[in-house]
Parts: C-alpha cells; structure tokens; sequence
C-alpha cells in the first residue's frame, strides 16, 4: 500500500479521504488556496503544501501545481476528489509521466465518458439501453431540429461536455427550437468551450437512479446497488437516498447489470457512476457516467457498510477487489442532505459570509456529518458554498426518515443564511414519506415546502402561540425563582388574573405573515420541537423556529398587539440583506421617519442597496457608520415603529 497521498481537493471531500487515509496507516498531504489557508482539510492532513490564490483557476485547478506538490512531498499518489481535476484526464497522464498514481481510472476511460455525445455511441454498441436521441456530429441547426421534430416533443437539448445542468434547454414545442438551441449552445460555449449539442427525448417525470460501479485491475466489476437522485432543483442533486423506494429486486439486478455491462465497454477501472433515468414504467436509459467517487457515495456505504474511499485505494494499489458481487447486501436504508450557505428563498442565490456558529446534530451509527468547515470560518464566493452533508441510517426508509428530520432540526447554522429549513420541509412532504419521487417533485410540490398554502398557517398558527405562552410560563418561572417573593403573582408576564382564567391574546408573524388568536393553554403537542434563532434553549428572544411534522416556520412573537393590524411591523427589516459596505447614513440617529424614507446606503457587489423605513417611526441607534464591511443579516440600526413607540 501507499506511504504517503496527495489529495488535489479541499472542503468536505479533502477531510473524507484524509480521514480514510489515517485509519488506513497511510500520510496525506493537503493542498490549499489563499483562502484556505486555515481550511479544515489543512489541519486535518499530515502536510499541507501552498498552491496559490483563491481562485480555483490559479490553484486547485492547475494540473502542473497538483503534480509538483505530490513530487515535493514524496506522494506516490494522487486522490483527485470530486469537482475540480477529477474527470481531467490531463491529470491523468501527467500522473503517469511523473511515475505517480492516478488513484480513479485509466485516460482512456475519463476521455470515452467526458463526452455525453461519444458516451452514447460507446453504450448502444455494448447495448447499454439510451435515452431515445440525436447525437451525431452534424450539428447544423436545421438537423438538430429534424431531429427533434421527429421524435416529437418536449425534447431536451445537452452540451456534450455539459455538467451541473448547464447548457441544458428543454423545448415544448417546434416553433421554440431555434431560439431554444442558440441559447443552449451560447451556455455551452461559455461554460465549457464547446458548443457540440445533442437532443434527447425529454421524459416526463422519470427517476434518476444511478448505480455504483466498482472494477478492479483484475477484470472483477461488481455494483453497490443504487441510489434515487430525483429530489432536484435545476437539474442538481438535493437529496439523495439508497436504496432506490420502491425498487424491486429484479429491475435492481438488471439496471445493476447494465451499468457493470457499461463499465465494462470501457475497460473501467476503479468506483465509478452509472446514472440512468428511470420511467414509470419501469423501462430505463443511460444517461452518463461519472468516472469519479460522487458526492452521494455515503448512502451506498451506509447499507453497504463499505469504506469506498478505502477500496478506491486498494483498486489504485493494484490488489483485488474487497468483495465479490453474492457477499454485498444491502442493510437498511440512507439519506443524504446536502447543506449548503444558500437562500432558497431567494432562487437560492449562495450566501457568502462568516460561520458565527455551527452546531451539527451529535454523530452517531445513525448520524454522519461530512464537513469541510468548521465554526467561525468563511464561506467564500471561491468555492461552492456547502456547509456539509447530513446522512443518516436506519433499518427502514421511515425510520431513517425520522432520522433526517430530527437531525436537520437540530443542526444551528448562523452568519450565513442556510436551506436546512428547505430540506427539512422538503423531507417533511406527505408525498416523499411515500417514497413518490420524480425529478419533477420539487416543482410539483413547491407551494408545500415554502408554506404559500393557507392551510400550512392555519395549522402553525395555534403551534406557534402555544410556543410563545410555553416562553412567557418559563420566563415567568425564571424571575419566580430569582425573586425574593417568589410565589409573587406580580412576576408573572403571562396574562394572570386575579379570576384565574388564562386568555391569551397573541399577535406574531408566522414565515413573515401576521397572524392574531386568542389562546388558553401553554401545554405543547409532542413531536414539536422550538428552537431559538441562535439558541437551543429558552431565552427572553421571541424570534424562533417551530419544527413540526408539517415543516418548519419562523415564528417572530410581537409585544401585546402593536404593529400588525396594518400591514407594516418594526422588526426584521432593517437588516443588511447580503455582505457588503455602508455607504452613506441618510438621517441622523433620533430622527422621526416616515414609510418609505431612505435611511442608509450599502454597496455589494458593485451595487448599490437602499435601506427604508419599513413603516413610521424613529431611528433609534446606527450600529454601523459610513465605510464599515457588514455581514448579511447583521441589524444595521434600531428602528421603533411609530405606532409601537407611542404606545410604549
Ligand atoms: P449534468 O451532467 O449537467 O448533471 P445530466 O445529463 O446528468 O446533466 O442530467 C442532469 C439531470 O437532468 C438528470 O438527473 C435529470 O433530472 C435531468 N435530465 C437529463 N436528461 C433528461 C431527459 N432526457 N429527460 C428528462 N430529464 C432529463
């Protein structure tokens, strides 16, 4: 076995395979930017080399840097990850020439799958079964649309040398080809250098389903079963879960044969993904394949219990498969969630900034947390913007979901905005504890996952002011206890009375929308969990997260009933909406405002950002002055609505 590898990645995957690496004997030598000079990855590793900036184009892609850092080190060599270098196949053979090893497959193999157009030829010739579809080399337009025309449509168009769903363009109907198909081959053209198109028969609703491959030096090929890949948004991978739900064991066998059949076409070597489209009616299409570890790949090693990581290595080291095909089995069942510093409400723009705090659920045999970052780092615009992957394990997709659920709740990101609370109402859907997925499920059901339904307030509403009266009775019974007289009624800020009758008139915003009720118990249903922003406990804060079986909703509770009989509030507003500088401060602090009147300037991103008076009222504090680098989120100023001042 090796002495000594070099991992040519950072984050999360960086930390995976050192972490293999050391239960293995093996030393690991970490690479990093700028940027990451404190990045966990370099900690982790057993040596760390310098690679230069930030930008990933001046270091973690730079083939000629990756090969002198494994040479300087005395790596033997060279794990490329994901992303970055690892379907490069320039990497390769600059690993052969400098006597490295190259630990993924051979040139050949990276350079038959780099092209989804050469990918296909090479699979309907070892009948590999394709999604119907022009890939020739004529690329006239008016082909492509005879093309399209004939196999009807929607058709999909894909840049052969596409990737996370860029150069894709789905057309409905004939007279949107044209416009349809300059647009994808500009996309391709900027995205990858290559506007080279094909058109596919774009399937209604199918499944993505992809198999794990693994071959060895020595002609053994075995699969590791499948992963369902379906919850997508823009064609990219949100959740992943294995086994496939609802998978029978014959249509398990024959995709599994059929992705050993493609790897085979390829004299393949090392782990590799075979990812098909699955249709209602069972039938199922190559798609591509990925000659790399996958970022999903811990939901095939949780019912496996296999270390991929560990048995790339061996593969890479020439010694014979682990295992033989009749000793796998699958044990239980997985999730993946994949945790990123990004705003679903806001197209899921990424969201850039520092960690301020990171607290991820405890691992466990049912809980794994891969993560490349730790609290108090920077989520910067360099890199893709994931804060971890979430996957867990049970011995039934119910219970594992459960697992999910609960272990999303218990995760407290802040600094950055996160989509924990997308993922969890996503996991939360009826239709996905039913196991009915399809690429099209996000979509389908996006009125659910962001509450835009009436019934989803009307359900929180009473949820919520049982948490709020549940706060005030700890609150009450925390100054009770700190008193001197403490059974004192007066230290009691529910609504006492001397009659004894509780009625509670309660005013919150509920995901931003104003809600009033009268309520008269502070007794909590099981199985709802409240979470402070910021805090696991329970604090004088009436901002909070209610995690209920139907999804998560952000509670804000408002004093008395101030404020929300119009359409206008005092809190939440006034918050720097994404990194960046102040400008300029508009009114001095004290002032008396009206609705609408500028109060502050920031800039980002070369663009400048008013901040409002969300309603009347007056100013009370800046907390940031002209010039000052200001985190997104962070409160820029105290604002009082008027109409909550008057009546303080
Ligand atoms: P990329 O390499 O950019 O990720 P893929 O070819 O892997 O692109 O496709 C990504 C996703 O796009 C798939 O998982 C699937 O959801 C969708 N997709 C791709 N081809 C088709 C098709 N012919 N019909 C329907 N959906 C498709």
């Amino acid at each position: 076995m090796f002495n000594k590898i070099l991992i040519a990645n950072r984050g999360e995957i960086a930390c995976r395979v050192i972490q293999t690496a050391r239960k293995m004997g093996i030393a690991s030598v970490a690479v990093y930017s700028d940027a990451d000079r404190n990045a966990r990855h370099v900690k982790l590793a057993d040596e760390a080399v310098y690679i230069g900036p930030s930008a990933s184009s001046e270091s973690y892609l730079v083939v000629k840097k990756i090969i002198n850092a494994a040479l300087d080190t005395g790596a033997q060599a060279i794990h490329p990850g994901y992303g970055f270098l690892s379907e490069n196949a320039d990497l390769c053979r600059h690993c052969a020439a400098n006597n490295l090893v190259f630990i993924g497959p051979p040139v050949d193999a990276i350079l038959a799958m780099g092209s989804k157009s050469a990918a296909k030829k090479i699979m309907a010739n070892a009948d590999v079964p394709l999604v119907p579809g022009y890939h020739g080399e004529d690329q006239n337009p008016a082909v492509l649309k005879q093309a399209a025309d004939s196999m009807g449509y929607p058709v999909l168009l894909k840049a052969a040398a596409g990737g996370g769903g860029k150069g894709m363009r789905a057309v409905y109907a004939e007279d949107e080809f044209d416009q349809a198909l300059a647009a994808a081959k500009r996309e391709a053209q900027t995205s990858f250098n290559d506007d080279l198109m094909l058109v596919e028969k774009y399937l209604q609703k199918p499944r993505h389903v992809e198999i794990q491959v693994f071959c060895d030096q020595h002609d053994n090929a075995v699969y590791l079963f499948e992963r369902d890949c379906s919850l997508q948004r823009r064609h990219q991978k949100v959740i992943e879960e294995a086994p496939a739900p609802g998978l029978s064991e014959e249509l398990r066998q024959r995709m599994g044969s059929a992705a050993i059949q493609a790897a085979k076409a390829i004299n393949y070597q090392g782990a590799g993904t075979v990812e098909f489209l699955l249709d209602s009616s069972g039938a199922f299409f190559f798609m591509e394949m990925n000659t790399r570890l996958q970022v999903e790949h811990p939901v095939t090693e949780m019912i496996t219990g296999q270390d991929l990581v560990e048995w790339q290595l061996r593969v890479a080291n020439g010694e014979t498969l682990p295992m033989r095909q009749d000793q796998l089995t699958i044990h239980g069942h997985a999730f993946e969630a994949r945790i990123y510093a990004e705003d679903p409400d806001n197209d899921f723009l990424p969201s850039t900034g520092t960690l301020h705090q990171l607290r991820a659920p405890i691992e466990s045999n049912h809980v794994r947390i891969d993560s490349g970052v730790v609290e108090g780092d920077e989520v910067s615009i360099f890199y893709d913007p994931m804060i971890a992957k979430l996957i867990v394990w049970d011995s039934d997709r119910a219970r594992a979901l459960k697992r999910l659920t609960d272990a999303l709740s218990d995760f407290c990101i802040n600094g950055v905005t996160s989509n924990i609370p997308f993922l969890y109402n996503l996991a939360s859907t009826a239709a996905f504890r039913s196991g009915d997925v399809d690429t099209g499920f996000i979509e389908e059901h996006q009125d659910e996952i962001f509450h835009r339904r009436q019934e989803d307030l009307d359900y929180a509403a009473p949820l919520a002011a049982q948490a709020i009266l549940a706060k005030r009775a700890e609150r009450s019974k925390q100054l009770a206890e700190h008193s001197l007289e403490p059974s004192s009624p007066w230290h009691l800020t529910d609504n006492w009375r001397t009659t004894g009758i509780e009625q509670h008139s309660l005013a919150m915003l509920i995901n931003d929308q104003p809600v009033q009720l009268k309520a008269d118990t502070s007794v909590m249903p099981a199985g709802i969990k409240v979470v402070n922003n910021g805090e696991h406990h329970f604090s004088n804060s009436s901002d909070f997260n209610l995690f209920t079986p139907q999804g998560v909703f952000h509670c804000t509770e408002a004093q008395a009933n101030l404020g929300l009989d119009e359409d206008n509030h005092s809190s939440g507003n006034l918050a720097a909406p994404m990194n960046g500088t102040v400008v300029t401060l508009l009114v001095e602090a004290g002032a008396s405002v009206s609705k609408g009147q500028p109060l502050l300037v920031m800039e980002a991103m070369k663009m400048e950002h008013t901040i409002a008076a969300p309603t009347d009222g007056q100013v009370g504090e800046f907390f940031y002055q002209a010039g000052d680098l200001v985190d997104g989120g962070a409160e820029l100023l105290i604002f009082v609505a008027a109409d909550i001042s008057a009546a303080l």
